[in-house]
């Protein structure tokens, strides 16, 4: 099975808290999909359709799933998470049936998310791909979309890293009609997900997260969780060598060998082109 989920495994609860930087994106996918699935009244009140889908684009590892998970926590709406190439692959010839099985858990459930990362698998543009598989899919999605009804108690977030591959129709009205750049974070917000990452760590006082975020750049969230996650492992090695006996603490030292060992992926996607 896909990564189907219901706000009961607390597991992979989110909350806002866990999100470092992106305060504007996070507002505006609030206001997109919560009020929605909250208060899906005020909509019909006001004549307002609600959107059915909205497309979180931007490189990898920097919080798109994140945010979606957390908006699904806090709405209090029932999450299905499905990957683009997984359905395109594990389900292979029953892909559009899936889909359509995803769809309506998701209306049984409602209010509720579907999210689909790497919407680009599923949905690339049609006048490019050369199989019939894709095209069956794209077209069984837009189908699928268009049978939402625009009540706003199913929304589908989809997310990309490369939604100029996406198919256009599929950015239409009444489709993914609303775009949210998700970008690398900057100083701020680097030090905001180092925060989020240490939070369970016993650090020395030497450790400066400020600091660390200034020299960090290019870092994404994937990455700067992978930073803190190394030091944690340098320190423990540490603690084991030398047998210490207190408390096992975070030095300095450890996020500075951290930093030899953990390059900023937009780097190494730079290196493997070359
Ligand atoms: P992909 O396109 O590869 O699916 P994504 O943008 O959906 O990437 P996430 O899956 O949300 O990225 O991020 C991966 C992990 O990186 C998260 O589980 C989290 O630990 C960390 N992370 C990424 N962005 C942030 C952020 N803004 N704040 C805190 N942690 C983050």
């Amino acid at each position: 099975i896909l990564v189907d989920q219901t706000l009961d495994s607390k597991k992979d609860r989110v909350s806002y808290e866990d999100i470092g930087g992106l305060k504007e994106e996070v507002k505006k996918v609030r206001e997109l999909v919560e009020l929605p699935l909250t208060r899906p009244d005020l909509f019909r009140k006001l004549g307002i359709e609600p959107p059915k889908g909205i497309l979180l684009y931007g490189p990898p590892g920097t919080g798109k799933t994140l945010i979606a998970r957390a908006v699904a926590s806090d709405s209090r709406a029932y999450f299905i998470a499905i990957n683009g190439p997984e359905i395109m692959n594990k389900y292979y010839g029953e892909s559009e049936a899936r889909l359509r099985e995803i769809f309506e858990e998701a209306k049984k459930n409602s209010p509720a998310i579907i999210f689909i990362d790497e919407l680009d698998a599923v949905a690339p543009k049609r006048s490019e791909v050369v199989g019939d598989v894709e095209k069956r899919v794209v077209a069984q999605l837009l189908s699928l979309m268009d049978g939402l009804k625009s009540r706003g108690d199913v929304i589908v977030i989809g997310a990309s890293n490369m939604p100029e591959l996406l198919d256009p129709a599929l950015r239409r009205p009444g489709r993914f009609d609303r775009e949210i750049f998700i970008g690398v974070p900057g100083t701020q917000g680097r030090e905001e997900i180092l925060k989020i990452h240490t939070r369970g760590m016993n650090l020395t006082p030497d450790v400066n997260l400020r600091k660390i975020a200034e020299v960090t750049h290019g870092y994404t969230g994937a990455d700067l969780a992978q930073l803190c996650k190394e030091a944690g492992i340098r320190a423990l090695e540490r603690y084991m060598d030398c047998r210490e006996t207190g408390d096992v603490t975070v030095t300095k030292e450890d996020f500075e060998r951290a930093l030899k060992a953990i390059e900023p992926s937009a780097l190494r996607e730079m290196i493997v082109e070359i």
